[in-house]
């Protein structure tokens, strides 16, 4: 990092950013914001200093009762399952136009929270938070069953209908991007919603809400309880009124998930978790875009990430160049506040994810891999960590197994292809790949043979709307973005009627 690693002080509190004022700190429930019936608030702090900056509401079973009977009767009674998918699509579009005209003010507010680089979190959170309500927004009218040719005298057709209160247990790392990964598809199908924020980042949810009811999505369609895990989100994930959950987070918190559906209702359950996805460098590989593809890939958003490339295996005839054009293209990452526009990298979420980075940080250094940058916390406050790269990996270290979700990326050599596959698919997750190479064949058989959810060919991070997101094995199941993202949140109903007076049979 610039500055041996040093976060620079000397760029003001806030890096000549007028911070966003936080205008909503309630529960939205049923259009409007209350306090929780407790009354109890937790505390959302600034991940550059650890302070406080807004008490909100913490929502217990309670208030998740109150949200799920508000999502209930809008569902049971209210207009939007009933509206056409074109008209509930002109009122997604609406509700993206605000968010458009507020984009200055969600970048900032979601940099505040959780410590991104706000020239970032302009593009690419609201971009991509945007792209996903106006790709669901023209995907409502798109929604439609299937005429079935069956046997004997029968005809048959399907209807996809709305399945009912769907509950959004969303994390921290991406939370603006995160809400609508699912609240947009919930939105086109006709569901009513009740999501829940991550407790360390839930200013942008409640925000959103308010730009919902604003663009005229009815009451009780749209609920956010802003909580802790343990106590709100899993009692949306045991209420015997929600019938689905769709959840991103933890591969623990997913299993006590499906878990609490199989006690309780056996609702439909859609998991996003993480994963220890491999990045793979052939000899033939442009160097330069190579090490491009690794730091980004490990070090964007600060290595919270699900899809991070943070495997990083390269072939043995270009490793040693790769090592040291990779080194030296470090010393232009600048970790710091994120409100300042040169920086790269801002700080880790909360205290317990430094914390746990650092631990991981030290497991490498005991087990013998080498640490090539970084290897330790900087700045005078605050959650900053230097980009860690460790050389000297062994597969079975704990930090080439277990998701670390910080700014650390193991770097291994391999000789052939075979290898590469074998070590590639040797671990439980099951997100993401990359493979950099300029050799077609090579690229097809890496990306038939490797088993995730995305390979990605000369890229990485390489998101959009359009393109199905979602893992396999222990990173979860079902999808997030695409017309795929729609099936959780429809039911398929077959309709069957005997037809005696068709001239074909
Ligand atoms: P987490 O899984 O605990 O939290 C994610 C969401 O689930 C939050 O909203 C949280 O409040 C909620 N939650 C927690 N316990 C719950 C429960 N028992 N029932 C219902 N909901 C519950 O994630 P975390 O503790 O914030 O982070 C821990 C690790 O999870 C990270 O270090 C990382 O490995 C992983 N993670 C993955 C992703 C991803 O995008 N796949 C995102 C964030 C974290």
């Amino acid at each position: 990092a610039e500055n041996g690693g040093e976060v620079d002080d000397d760029r003001g509190e806030n890096g000549g950013f007028k911070m966003p004022e936080i205008r909503y700190t309630k529960l939205f429930i049923d259009g409007r914001f209350v306090d929780a019936v407790s009354g109890k608030t937790l505390e959302s702090r600034d991940p550059r200093t650890g302070d406080v900056i807004a008490s909100v509401a913490e929502g217990n079973k309670e208030d998740v009762y109150l949200a799920v009977r508000a999502a209930r009767e809008a569902f049971d009674h209210g207009k939007w399952p009933r509206m056409s998918g074109s008209e509930r699509g002109r009122v997604m579009l609406k509700y993206a136009e605000l968010v458009e005209h507020h984009a200055d003010e969600l970048a900032a507010l979601e940099s505040l929270d959780a410590g991104k680089p706000l020239a970032v979190t302009r593009v690419v959170d609201v971009g991509n938070s945007l792209h996903s309500l106006r790709y669901f927004a023209g995907a409502a009218d798109k929604i439609h069953g299937e005429t079935l040719k069956m046997s004997r005298q029968l005809q048959g057709y399907t209807l996809r209908e709305p399945v009912g209160v769907a509950g959004l247990i969303v994390p921290w790392n991406f939370p603006a991007i995160m809400f609508f990964s699912k609240v947009s598809p919930a939105l086109a199908a006709g569901c009513t919603m009740v999501v829940k924020p991550a407790e360390q980042t839930p200013l942008s949810a409640l925000f959103l809400a308010h730009l919902a009811k604003q663009a005229g999505i009815p009451d009780g369609v749209i609920n956010v309880v802003t909580g802790f895990g343990p106590t709100a989100g899993a009692a949306i994930a045991s209420h015997m009124d929600v019938d689905v959950v769709a959840f991103t987070g933890s591969t623990e918190v997913g299993r006590l998930i499906m878990e609490a559906s199989a006690r309780s209702n056996l609702k439909t359950v859609a998991l996003e978790l993480g994963g220890k996805s491999p990045l793979i460098i052939f000899d033939d590989a442009d160097l330069d875009k190579a090490v491009e593809l690794a730091i980004n890939g490990n070090f964007f958003n600060k290595g919270e990430a699900c899809i991070t490339g943070s495997r990083v295996f390269v072939q043995e005839g270009i490793y040693d160049r790769f090592e040291q054009k990779l080194a030296d293209n470090m010393k232009n990452w600048v970790v710091g506040d994120p409100f300042d526009p040169r920086v790269n990298q801002g700080p880790q979420v909360d205290k317990a994810q430094y914390e746990k980075v650092l631990r991981y940080i030290e497991h490498g250094k005991t087990e013998g891999a080498t640490v090539l940058t970084g290897g330790k916390p900087c700045g005078k406050k605050g959650y900053y960590i230097e980009p860690t790269i460790f050389t000297n990996v062994k597969d079975d270290m704990i930090i080439a197994k277990e998701e670390i979700f910080g700014p650390v990326m193991c770097l291994m050599k391999f000789k052939t292809v075979e290898e590469a596959i074998g070590r590639a698919n040797d671990t439980r997750y099951g997100l993401a790949a990359g493979v950099v190479t300029r050799d077609i064949d090579v690229a097809n058989r890496m990306a038939r043979s490797i088993r995730a959810g995305v390979v990605w060919v000369n890229c990485y991070f390489a998101l959009d709307s359009s393109c199905p997101f979602g893992g396999r094995k222990m990173s979860g199941f079902g999808k997030d973005d695409s017309m795929h993202a729609l099936d959780k949140f429809l039911a398929v109903k077959a309709v069957v009627t005997p037809v005696h007076c068709s001239p074909w049979f």
